[in-house]
Parts: structure tokens; C-alpha cells; sequence
């Protein structure tokens, strides 16, 4: 990656002259970044800024314009004045600014995956597959927004519409808030934007405080791509003030969130008959039974629990192993633990990077004192240096410990043994998550019991879940959320259902059964 600062130096933000426009330079080097309002780059209305600090080192990296309520409603009203203007867009002509965005987001690809790297410091690995994740993302999107043709019904198969047809067309909902977590900066705000904007909604997004930068780098591109100014704003400030404001306001028509289950639980409060889709947190098992391909399933184990930190709403929180097994696999996992290096996450044999800030740490560290205090077992790691939590392995994790049941999000393999596959998956369900799960097996009627008792939005058979691109749809059920993303359902979800109805009685095309129901 050509301007990612060298392994040793202190991080800072380098990026191509293309992206002049989204910061001016502060009197101590650093960028200042605007906020992209009503098409244009801006300062908070009063001038704040807060402070992006890269985990790699915890070093400055940038201030990005705060907005504040009166900004958020600026962005409101500019997405909301102007969402007729993308809708009046032929669909072909928007596709050919998405096109644009692509080619321009492949030019500039290396500036993404460094910015990625240095605020939220996924390994190169990571940063290279999310910024891959968003262009073909946007690509299949372009193809699926195609299919936006909607229904054509008769009305003689029943006595009332005798003598009459309808057109079932999908409109766009209106104005979308997009409001994304820190551990997937690009990916998942992009998800939400590109096809809430591709069927023709305008959108106000707002980028998590951790993470800011990449969505506004996104934001450049499309400006460039050509949106039209107004239809996409994006905001970054406070969650309650900035995104409290997105949420109450009776001129969002929907609601597309991704982050911690309180704070969704919060947002489904205030946003009064808004349509809503949201991602929240997980506490994905991973069922290891004695018939299954051990091998395969601690290296798949492993893999699952650690990528990017474990920060991920699909990773593998809690490892259920059947007991007689249990001492093989143990050997096995703890063999693959010592494939993950951590380190810096500019170094390319770096495979686990620095967590995203303290508040994180403190509450994995919390979490594994916690299992060992309950009679856990440490096999490795537990300790940490700055943001760098070591992978950690622990054994024999009882019901008791809060590990066993809240969001870990963090480097650490949590294995809880139990009988057989009954107590799996009655362990597996108490949770009041349901988002993801795997089961190892090569008994076909286990994967079948497992898969149809499991209260989960995705279950994943002999590999560790991924939400990737989107070609196979996810969401939670439970806590984990409301509604799917993918690339087909993810337009469902930010376009409704109009009913056309002809009344073709008048030319003589059929006469009602049932006149007066
Ligand atoms: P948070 O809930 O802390 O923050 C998410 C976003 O919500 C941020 O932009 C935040 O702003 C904003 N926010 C905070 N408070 C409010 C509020 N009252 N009203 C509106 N917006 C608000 O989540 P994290 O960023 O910590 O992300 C991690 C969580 O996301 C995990 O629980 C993870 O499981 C979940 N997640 C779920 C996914 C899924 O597909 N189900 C995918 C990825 C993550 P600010 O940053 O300014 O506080």
C-alpha cells in the first residue's frame, strides 16, 4: 500500500490530493475534517471538532467536524428537500454514478485501506477484504437494483376484484438514516447508503465517533460520481445528540442502524412509526460434536473467534463442545492460536491488531477475570499491553461466568463443554441473542435437528459464520435485530409497496361477484 506510514513511525492520515477538498490542515499538521452537508464539505455550524486517536498507538490522527442538533437538522432538511431530485433520476442514469463511485473507489482503494488500517487499525488482510467487500458490493447492487420490476395481479381468481387488475410497483421509502459501529467503518454504512440511494432514496448518514473518517472519504467519492448535493449527507458527532436527532425526526422515513443491542433497543423507543432495520450484537456459539472433522473445526473455530480482534457481531463468542471430545480439541485449538500473531496491524504477518479504544478492552479484561474468578480455566493469553489484548483461551468455561452469555467482542476463545448435542442447543438458545451459529458435524440429521432448533438468523454449517459481501442474507432474531441485509433484501428493505388497482368493469372486461363487500 503506497502512502500507509511505515511500521515504527507514528500513524497519521496521508491521503491523495483527491480527497483536498474534505479537510483543511490544522496549525499542528493534523487534517481537519468537514462534514458533507447538503453537497457541500462544511465545519459544525459553531465551529467543534472532536479528536480521532489511531489504536495502533494511541496517537492524534485527525479532528472531524462535530456536528451538532442544529447540523443534524440541516442535514435532515437538505436530504429531505432534495429527495425528489434522486428519485427524478432514470434508474439508468443513477446506475452510471454508481459505476462512476466504483471506478473511482477502485483508483483510490489504497487510501481506503490505509485510512482503515490507521483508525481502526483491522490488519491489512481486513482492511484489503473490506474495501473489496464494498466494491463488489456496490457492483452486485447495481445488478440487483435491476430487479426492482414488482407484480402484476389479476383480480378474477377472487369474487370482489372480478373486473379489475393491479400493479405491484416498490417506490423508495423517502429519506433513509444510516447510522453505523465502529468495526466495519466502510462496509457497513456503504451498505446501508448504496442501496437505499441506487432505488432512489436520499440519505443522512452518520459514521461511528471511533471510526469517522473512511465514510466521509466515501462521501468525497460520491460527490464526485456525481450525486446529486443534498441527496446524501453525512454527519459525524455525538450518538445521542446527532444520531438522538436522525431518529426522532418525522422526516426520516426509515431507520437502517448497526451497533449494540442497548442502544438499538434505545433507538426502537424514540423512533415512532419509522420503519426499522436493525443489526445488533451477537453471541454466536460455535457446536463442536464428536462426529464432526476436528481439524476443520478448530481451525475454523479459531479463525472465527480471533479475525479482526473478535470485534464482529459474527464471531464465534462461545465454543460448545461435546465433553468426550473435548480434551482433543482443546490440543488442536490451542495448536491454531499459534497461528494469530499480534501486533502492529501495518505489519503484514500481523493476524490480530489492537482493540478499538478502552472501554473495549476494559470490558473483555473484565469479562475473562470474571470466567477465571468462576473456575475458568487460562490457557493462554489474558493479558494486554495498551489496546493489544493477547489471544486468549479459556477452558472449561462454567454457565455462571457473564462470558457465557454477553457480547465478548474481543480476542478471546471461549470453550464450554457439554454432554451432547441436546444441551447445545438448549444452551445455545438461552441466550438472548440470536444472530449466528455454526455446528460441526458429519451427521446429516444433526446438522438437520441443529439447524432447525437453533432461534438464529443464520446458521452455518462446518465453517465459522461471515456476513461478507451479502449474496446469502443475515440478520438477527431476538436481541440481534429486526429485518435482513443482502444484496437483493437490503433493497427490500429501503423501498414499500405500492398497489395499483384498474378498474376495468367500464370497457366491459368483467363484472364483480361479491358487490358488496
Ligand atoms: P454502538 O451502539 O455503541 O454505536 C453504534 C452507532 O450508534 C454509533 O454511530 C454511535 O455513535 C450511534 N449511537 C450511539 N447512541 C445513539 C443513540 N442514542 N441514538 C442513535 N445513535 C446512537 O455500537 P458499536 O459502534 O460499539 O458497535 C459494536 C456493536 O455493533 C456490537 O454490539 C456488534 O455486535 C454490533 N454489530 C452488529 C452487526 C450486525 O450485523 N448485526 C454488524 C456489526 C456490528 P457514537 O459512535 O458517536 O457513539
Amino acid at each position: 500500500m503506497s502512502n500507509l506510514v511505515k511500521l515504527g513511525e507514528k500513524p497519521r492520515i496521508v491521503l491523495d490530493s483527491f480527497f483536498e477538498p474534505m479537510y483543511e490542515t490544522g496549525p499542528d499538521a493534523l487534517p481537519v475534517f468537514k462534514m458533507f452537508l447538503g453537497g457541500e464539505w462544511v465545519s459544525s455550524n459553531i465551529g467543534g471538532t472532536f479528536n480521532v486517536y489511531s489504536p495502533i498507538d494511541g496517537s492524534l490522527i485527525a479532528k472531524v467536524a462535530k456536528a451538532t442538533v442544529k447540523d443534524a437538522e440541516n442535514a435532515i432538511d437538505s436530504a429531505y428537500e432534495n429527495k425528489s431530485k434522486i428519485r427524478a433520476i432514470p434508474a439508468i442514469d443513477r446506475l452510471e454514478i454508481f459505476a462512476k463511485a466504483r471506478e473511482l473507489l477502485l483508483k483510490y482503494e489504497n487510501d481506503f485501506k490505509n485510512i482503515i488500517v490507521t483508525e481502526m487499525s483491522k490488519t491489512l488482510e481486513g482492511a484489503e477484504g473490506e474495501v473489496n467487500g464494498v466494491a463488489e458490493r456496490l457492483r452486485l447492487t447495481m445488478e440487483e437494483t435491476r430487479k426492482i420490476y414488482g407484480e402484476y395481479l389479476p383480480g378474477d381468481w377472487v369474487g370482489d376484484t372480478v373486473g379489475k387488475i393491479a400493479l405491484v410497483i416498490r417506490e423508495p421509502k423517502g429519506v433513509i438514516g444510516a447510522i453505523g459501529s465502529f468495526n466495519y467503518p466502510f462496509f457497513i454504512p456503504a451498505a446501508k447508503i448504496i442501496p437505499a440511494l441506487l432505488a432512489g432514496n436520499a440519505v443522512v448518514a452518520k459514521p461511528s465517533s471511533d471510526t469517522p473518517i473512511t465514510l466521509l472519504m466515501f462521501g468525497r467519492i460520491l460527490e464526485a460520481a456525481g450525486i446529486p448535493k443534498g441527496a446524501i449527507n453525512i454527519i459525524p458527532g455525538s450518538g445521542r445528540e446527532v444520531g438522538g436527532t436522525i431518529v426522532k425526526s418525522e422526516k426520516i422515513n426509515m431507520i437502517s442502524f448497526t451497533g449494540n443491542t442497548n442502544t438499538g433497543k434505545q433507538i426502537s423507543t424514540v423512533a415512532v412509526l419509522k420503519d426499522l432495520h436493525l443489526e445488533l450484537g451477537g453471541k454466536a456459539p460455535a457446536i463442536v460434536l464428536d462426529d464432526s472433522d476436528l481439524d476443520l473445526a478448530a481451525k475454523k473455530c479459531v479463525e472465527g473467534s480471533l479475525k479482526h480482534a473478535g470485534q464482529r457481531c459474527d464471531a464465534i463468542s462461545r465454543i460448545l463442545v461435546q465433553e468426550n471430545i473435548g480434551e482433543t480439541f482443546v490440543k488442536k485449538v490451542l495448536e491454531e492460536v499459534e497461528k494469530w500473531k499480534m501486533g502492529d496491524p501495518r505489519d503484514p504477518e500481523t493476524k490480530v491488531g489492537p482493540l478499538i479504544n478502552e472501554q473495549a478492552l476494559k470490558k473483555v479484561d473484565e469479562l475473562v477475570k470474571d470466567a477465571i474468578n468462576k473456575g475458568a480455566t487460562l490457557l493462554k493469553g489474558g493479558k494486554y499491553e495498551g489496546l493489544y489484548y493477547e489471544p486468549t483461551v479459556l477452558n472449561n468455561v462454567p454457565l455462571e461466568a457473564r462470558i457465557a452469555w454477553e457480547e465478548t467482542f474481543g480476542p478471546v476463545i471461549t470453550i464450554i463443554r457439554v454432554k451432547n448435542l441436546d444441551e447445545a442447543l438448549e444452551i445455545s438458545n438461552r441466550s438472548e441473542y440470536g444472530l449466528d451459529a455454526a455446528v460441526f458435524t458429519n451427521s446429516f440429521y444433526n446438522v438437520w435437528k441443529a439447524a432447525k432448533a437453533l432461534q438464529d438468523g443464520e446458521i452455518t454449517i462446518n465453517d465459522a459464520p461471515a456476513h461478507g459481501v451479502g449474496n446469502f442474507p443475515f440478520g438477527g432474531i431476538k436481541d440481534s435485530g429486526l429485518g435482513r441485509e443482502g444484496l437483493g433484501y437490503s433493497i427490500d428493505e429501503v423501498t414499500s409497496i405500492k398497489t395499483i388497482i384498474f378498474n376495468l368493469e367500464p370497457a366491459d372486461l368483467g363484472k364483480k361477484r361479491i358487490p358488496h363487500f
